[in-house]
């Protein structure tokens, strides 16, 4: 069963299966936390976090980036007043590529009380052998709530969170998104379980994305990719959805992110390095982003 196959991969007790990641946040944080309760959200995290903080009715507080410092300043300030409290990160950042870092976080979340949800959407499959974030640090951090979705690096459909047996337990009876919606039907949930196998099998696909992305990053001049994700900043919308335009005449996919999506003067071309890539396919893109003018 694919709850059990996750729980193993990740190295916790249990797993719970939502219809898709969405669901799985939404229903996560409204189980866990009510008005009385507290929760820290990473400012760039994805939006379906902030609306599952926001609908849960808990106290919600930013901390800057990546800030763990910050982090623990706040939870200085505002933990004593809330009864339990939930801090919310993504493993790897969906826009930027950038990894959290999850150790110092694991940590303060255990010196005040809190438990961490980590939405690794974007770690699966590339990080830690393809465990993800978590995995990707020695030794591997505690992250109360590993969350994620089928469909991206796992290429099916469907959400989860692997926890412990009583949060599993609890959420299978609380998690109003998967109480009252639909299981994801069986074909994609197989497709899951054998795209772990394939990740556990054959590592040389897992190691490959990041692989490329460091050889782009390093030919261009930008900051080692920390995923397979690498942001290339433009600032203006105008500037990116040209340079998407280009690069789309020359036979390249790579959306154009503008605001609100990410913050205003920080428009960007999102490039998502995958083992099916060839090194053809990079050299390719790095002529077209010559042609079209693009330097770091
Ligand atoms: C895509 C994504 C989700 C949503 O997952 P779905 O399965 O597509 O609903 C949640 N969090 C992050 C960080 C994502 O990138």
């Amino acid at each position: 069963m694919l709850e059990s196959r996750l729980a193993r991969w990740k190295g916790t007790e249990d797993a719970v299966v939502f219809g898709s990641g969405y669901l799985a946040n939404i229903g996560i944080v409204t189980a866990l936390a009510g008005a009385r309760d507290l929760i820290c959200i990473d400012a760039l995290a994805h939006s379906c976090l902030l609306s599952a903080a926001q609908l849960s009715r808990a106290k919600t507080v930013e901390f800057p980036h990546n800030d763990a410092s910050a982090l623990a300043d706040l939870l200085q300030t505002h933990r004593r007043g809330a009864r339990h409290c939930l801090v919310l990160t993504e493993g790897v950042f969906s826009m930027d590529g950038d990894r959290a870092p999850l150790d110092a976080l694991s940590d303060i979340c255990e010196q005040h009380d809190a438990w961490l949800l980590c939405d690794d959407a974007h770690g699966v499959g590339v990080l830690g052998d393809g465990r993800g974030t978590a995995h990707s640090f020695a030794p591997v951090p505690q992250v109360d709530l590993q969350m994620g979705t089928l469909s991206k690096g796992l290429g099916a459909y469907g959400g989860y969170v692997a926890a412990s047996t009583q949060v599993c337990r609890y959420l299978r009876s609380r998690a109003r998104s998967f109480v009252y919606s639909t299981a994801p039907p069986a074909g994609p949930l197989a497709a899951a379980a054998t795209a772990i196998d394939i990740i556990e099998q054959e590592p040389d696909r897992t190691r490959r994305p990041l692989e490329l992305a460091r050889r782009f990053t390093a030919d261009l001049g930008l900051p080692p990719a920390a995923s397979a994700i690498v942001p290339l900043l433009v600032g203006a919308s105008e500037t990116a959805l040209a340079l998407a335009r280009q690069l789309r005449l020359a036979g390249i996919y790579a959306p154009a992110i503008r605001p609100p999506t990410v913050p205003q003067g920080t428009a960007r071309i999102r490039l998502a390095f995958s083992a099916a890539h060839s090194d053809a396919d990079v050299q390719q893109l790095q002529q077209a982003l010559r042609v079209a003018g693009y330097s770091a």
